[in-house]
């Protein structure tokens, strides 16, 4: 079986999370996890359907299977409790760039981030990967004291 491509993962979700899409892991949540329908999911977020069945097939394949994806989910939402977006919405529907202060048409906010804001984008996944270094360390304690 295809081992889960960990890094290609969080670099996935800290570009989706700082181009404004901080409803990801919520949404995939909803969707994957507690297997609520695609509609109901994609209403509630403002995206349609087909983004959202999107999402869950890229966070399928990186995982490697369906199943797995299902237990990775509360990982990475784990992982990226800090990551805030840097391009922001506000209720006029209209997306800006924090840390800029420009204007980003919705289709280009993720390209935004990668060309503009690299650095902001590695601490991003830098710190979703200590978090994951913290996450094992607490599971191998957990099991050690289950053991002994
Ligand atoms: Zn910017």
């Amino acid at each position: 079986m295809k081992p889960v491509d960990i890094k290609s993962l969080v670099n996935y979700v800290s570009l989706k999370i700082l181009g404004g899409g901080d409803y990801l892991l919520d949404a995939l949540e909803e969707y994957l996890v507690n297997g609520e329908g695609p509609a109901i999911v994609a209403h509630k977020y403002n995206i349609s359907k087909h983004q959202l069945r999107g999402y869950a097939q890229r966070i399928i394949e990186k995982s490697g299977n369906e199943m797995r994806a299902k237990k990775i989910i509360p990982i990475l939402q784990y992982l990226a409790k800090d990551i805030k977006p840097i391009v922001v919405r506000n209720d006029n529907g209209v997306y800006t760039c924090k840390v800029c202060n420009t204007m980003v048409a919705r289709e280009d906010t993720e390209e935004h981030v990668r060309k503009y804001h690299k650095d902001q984008l590695s601490l991003a996944i830098k710190k979703m990967m200590e978090r994951l270094e913290e996450y094992r360390a607490n599971k191998e304690k957990a099991v050690l004291v289950t053991a002994s």
